[in-house]
């Protein structure tokens, strides 16, 4: 998929731990960083590029895909009346959907979850939230301090009290990306996505880096999400190997620990094992996937 996903790579040149108000604390060059290990490199992507050539690749390898499908029940096949060896997937319109092999990525609100451990798993609130916004770069372009975050593409932490920022760019150059991490303050109960106001979010970054400041002033809407994570299980897999668990679901970390990354390096595990089940037919192979747990 390289070449697909390359004409839609954005590629900073470094990123840089920075105080609150502006100071480098420490730089990583990734060009350097990437020769030490051939063939790999640094990019960033807009979620929706990635997905489409996901998407694309998965389709021109044969993937049919249903939207409009919620699973509700996975029954494997000595639990249900079908006796062959594998499992059913039931659809909220009562569909049933039978398959060699189920893979659950159902998100941090995992229906499948619950139903592989048979009991309530709610995701586990943090404390923190995450302000999540993009701002156009033609209005950074007007102002010198902010242009060369654009011109010169970099991934950006600012590291302050009770807070952090990460930006970047997105999109060949024309979208900013920015997170801003603080304390939680959105009803226990509620929404864990709910829509922010600028004014607030503004306020709990005054005194930061002046480019900051200027930022938060280019934002005219922003939303926010509650940051959950996910209890480690002793098993992401059903013990008949027909039914395994993939994603936030059941390893959701925090953006602080990179969780694409994350979410990358055990997809290369799963893939692996997913290969050696489809040339031999050996299901019981996905099972040391689930040791990482
Ligand atoms: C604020 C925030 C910022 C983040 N920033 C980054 C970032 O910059 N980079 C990064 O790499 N990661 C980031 N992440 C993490 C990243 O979003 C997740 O790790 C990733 O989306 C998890 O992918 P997933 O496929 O497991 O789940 P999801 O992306 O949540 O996808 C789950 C899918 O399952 C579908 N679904 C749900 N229930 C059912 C059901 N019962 N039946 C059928 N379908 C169902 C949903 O509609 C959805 O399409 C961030 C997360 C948060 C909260």
């Amino acid at each position: 998929m390289l070449d697909s996903l390359s004409r839609y790579a954005t590629r900073p040149k470094c990123v840089n731990m920075l105080s609150w108000k502006g100071s480098i604390i420490s730089s990583l060059d990734f060009a350097s960083s990437a020769a030490q290990y051939p063939g790999t490199f640094y990019w960033d992507f807009h979620r929706a590029d990635l997905h489409s050539c996901l998407l694309r690749r998965a389709v021109e390898l044969g993937a049919v895909v249903r939207c409009k499908a919620r699973v509700v029940d996975v029954k494997i096949d000595s639990e249900s009346t079908k006796g062959e060896d594998g499992a059913t997937v039931v659809l909220d319109g009562g569909e049933q959907i039978w398959c060699d092999l189920v893979v659950g990525a159902d998100g941090i609100n995992s229906r499948l979850r619950e139903l592989l451990l048979k009991k309530p798993d709610p995701p586990i609130p943090t404390g923190d939230l995450a302000y999540r916004l993009l701002l156009s770069t033609s209005d950074m372009l007007e102002d010198p301090s902010l242009a060369e975050l654009v011109t010169n593409p970099q991934v950006n932490y600012w590291l302050g009290p009770d807070a952090h920022a990460v930006n970047y760019v997105l999109k060949g150059g024309k979208l900013f990306n920015m997170v801003l991490l603080v304390p939680d303050d959105m009803p226990a109960d509620g929404a864990s996505t709910l829509e922010g106001n600028v004014v607030e979010m503004r306020k709990l970054y005054e005194g930061w880096d002046p480019r900051i400041e200027k930022l938060l002033g280019l934002c005219e809407s922003v939303y926010k999400w509650r940051l959950c994570i996910r209890g480690p299980m002793e098993s992401w897999s059903h013990e008949s190997g027909a039914w395994t668990m993939l994603g936030d679901a059941v390893h959701a970390t925090l953006p602080y620990l990179a969780s694409g990354w994350v979410l990358f390096t055990l997809w290369f595990s799963f893939r692996r094992s997913l290969f050696v089940y489809f040339r031999t037919g050996t299901r019981h192979i996905l099972l040391p996937y689930l040791k990482i747990s």
